[in-house]
């Protein structure tokens, strides 16, 4: 990275250097290329545009969805010192015709010497094309240098959050042809992503797509039994911390918050049918940590920006692993050690199962055919959640697998790594698995090749030919319930792959699968037992205390003055500062300005307006 990428990170963002997953992406922008981003929520996607945006000469438009969300975003970027405005529905006539001044000024004077002028325009996508794309149009007048499209899955019917205003954002290529564009979502699946390229109109784009793991949240997975005590012996180990709590409905997010409160514990309930300014207090009061714990349907949900919530935990099934991950992805953006509690009740299964029948989760589809196709996946990722909740190997690996990412090693950070249940070799099973897989050309699912197992003689196994195999009936000394559980931990271990095409699912070999069948490695695999299905209460600790007991006294300290200064300015509390930087505080006791500026999260802005009544807790 050029030494004004990094000098700008330190000026602006307060931090040393970029992640990573970070680095090719804003390459790509600068090199004036259209972009696709696919990051994990927490993997530190607005820096991705907004750092370059520093570097380049003109107005960034971010496109985001998130109404509520840009005022924080225009705040945070303030307090940095990079000008930032918003413009949508939420505001006065004549909050708009102020920005549109601005721009009117713009449109004469150029736009070279940002720092006296705007740099980042927030809008909506109904706000920019609404009228025939009227705003869009205007747009042309002023130097735009960078278009952003966040939440860029938004686009795809296929996606969870479909919305329609975001399949007109094509029109952005159309008006700005050598503009860049970048997408940026942190949803993988691939329909999702070739349907934003193609949308978006994106001119060769390049994709990066980051690695899934968040290797500070714990997962933890617990049979849902005595659950208000689970829930208090839990969330007795957060003190003060902030947590989110998901229910499947709204009446027990009320019952829950109730719970709580009698716990002594500021809970809030939140859901869609709470009066919207009811709704806009329990998110600013969660914010501004003067709430601990919210507890909300999933309408509380795409881009909560507060970096510092501890723990998540689901009070219900989540509807499929993509949920799961993106809702246990909003603990610990900030990158300190965070949780993820499931409580899991087998029975939540039957009632997602009729929401998926009864078209809840649906949205706009054209033919009946398609929207059997959609439930009949949103079934089988229902399964998929289910043998995660289940599963007996390490969860990082379930989940990243999902994602089609593999792992070395277990991660040592989940509840399956510390309290491993027993395994057994199962390579011999395996090897049978593929050998099954193999001949009949790695064309069917799970059922089928557990009947090939069984040897089961069946029309269709007449009809195939596939009586005659060798491997036909080479299983029959175990239960069908058994085969299908190794073939299950198998898909989990990225041993084979199983590939979705519509209503036909099939399981097919990797590189991995070469290796066990010509005899390489072992491959351990928990023993099937009936009642492993329910998983066993997790006794595991707590996550490490990364602060001292002494740390721990200065940074609740530092915590109260953040408070303070927050409530003096009227923002959030992490908009002045970020937990990870007052823990880099704590640790490293800054003595004098110089060195409060190697904090991570000081910058420029910040030590001139901060370091003195920071460094006045640190040092007495
Ligand atoms: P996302 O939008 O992908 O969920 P954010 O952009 O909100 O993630 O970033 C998550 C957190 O990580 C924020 O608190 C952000 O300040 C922090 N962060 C991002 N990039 C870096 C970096 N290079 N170094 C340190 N912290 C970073
Ligand atoms: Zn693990």
């Amino acid at each position: 990275m050029s030494p004004s990428v990094l000098k700008n990170l330190k000026q602006y963002f307060g931090y040393d250097s970029l992640r990573p997953s970070q680095i090719p992406v804003i390459s790509s922008i600068l090199a004036n290329q259209d972009t696709l981003a696919i990051m994990p929520t927490g993997g530190g996607k607005s820096i991705c545009y907004q750092l370059p945006s520093t570097l380049l000469s003109g107005l960034t438009i971010v496109v985001s969805p998130l109404i509520a969300l840009m005022h924080d975003q225009v705040e945070s970027l303030s307090k940095n010192g990079i000008n930032a405005m918003y413009y949508n529905s939420s505001q006065s006539t004549e909050e708009q015709a102020e920005v549109r001044g601005i721009l009117n000024e713009m449109e004469k004077y150029g736009h070279t010497n940002w720092e006296g002028s705007i740099k980042m325009l927030y809008t909506s996508p109904e706000r920019l094309l609404a009228n025939d794309a009227q705003f869009l149009n205007y747009l042309k007048k002023v130097p735009v240098c960078l278009f952003a499209i966040d939440e860029a899955h938004c686009v795809s019917s296929w996606g969870h959050d479909f919305r329609p205003e975001y399949s007109q954002l094509g029109k952005v290529k159309d008006l700005f042809p050598t503009i860049p564009i970048i997408a940026l979502t942190a949803t993988a699946d691939e329909l999702t992503r070739s349907d934003i390229l193609v949308k978006l109109n994106l001119v060769n784009p390049k994709t990066f797509i980051s690695s899934f793991d968040r290797p500070n949240i714990h997962y933890r997975v617990e049979a849902k039994a005595d659950a208000y005590t689970q829930l208090e012996e839990f969330i007795s180990g957060f003190k003060g911390q902030a947590g989110i709590i998901y229910c499947l409905s709204r009446k027990s997010t009320e019952e829950v918050a109730i719970k709580l409160t009698k716990m002594g514990i500021k809970a809030l309930p939140y859901h869609a049918s709470i009066d919207g300014s009811l709704k806009q207090k329990a998110y600013k009061q969660f914010m501004d940590d003067k709430v601990q714990v919210i507890v909300a349907t999933i309408a509380f949900g795409m881009g909560i920006d507060k970096p510092n919530v501890r723990f998540v935990i689901h009070w219900n099934l989540p509807k499929n692993i993509e949920s799961y991950y993106q809702e246990t992805g909003r603990a610990g953006r900030d990158g300190l050690p965070s949780e993820a509690l499931l409580l899991y009740n087998a029975g939540d299964s039957a009632t997602l199962r009729k929401f998926i029948d009864n078209g809840g989760t649906a949205g706009p589809m054209i033919s009946i055919k398609d929207r059997d196709m959609f439930r009949s996946i949103q079934h089988d990722k229902l399964d998929r959640l289910l043998e995660f909740c289940q599963t007996g190997h390490c969860r990082r690996r379930v989940l990243l697998q999902y994602f089609r990412e593999s792992m070395i090693k277990d991660c040592g950070n989940c509840d399956r790594c510390t309290n491993p249940p027993a395994k057994i070799d199962g390579t011999e099973l395996a090897q049978k698995i593929m050998s099954a897989i193999y001949r009949t050309d790695q064309r069917y699912g799970v059922g089928y090749i557990v009947d090939i197992l069984l040897g089961v003689s069946n029309d269709r196994m007449v009809k195939n030919g596939h009586i005659n195999l060798p491997t036909f009936g080479i299983g029959k000394d175990l239960e069908k319930q058994e085969w299908m559980n190794y073939v299950n931990q198998l898909i989990d271990l990225g041993l084979v792959d199983i590939k979705y095409d519509g209503f036909i699912k099939t399981l097919s070999l990797n590189e991995k699968s070469k290796i066990v069948l010509t005899g390489g490695g072992n491959t351990d695999l928990v023993e099937y037992k009936a009642k492993i299905a329910t998983p066993a209460k997790a006794k595991d600790k707590k996550h490490k205390d990364i602060l001292s007991a002494d740390q721990q006294i200065v940074f609740n300290k530092l915590r109260e003055l953040r408070k303070e200064i927050a409530t003096r300015e009227d923002v959030p509390a992490f908009v002045i500062f970020g937990d990870a930087a007052l823990v880099d505080m704590a640790q490293s006791m800054p003595k004098n300005k110089k060195e409060f500026a190697e904090i991570s999260g000081v910058g420029k802005l910040k030590l001139e307006k901060y370091a003195d009544e920071f460094l006045e807790v640190i040092i007495f």
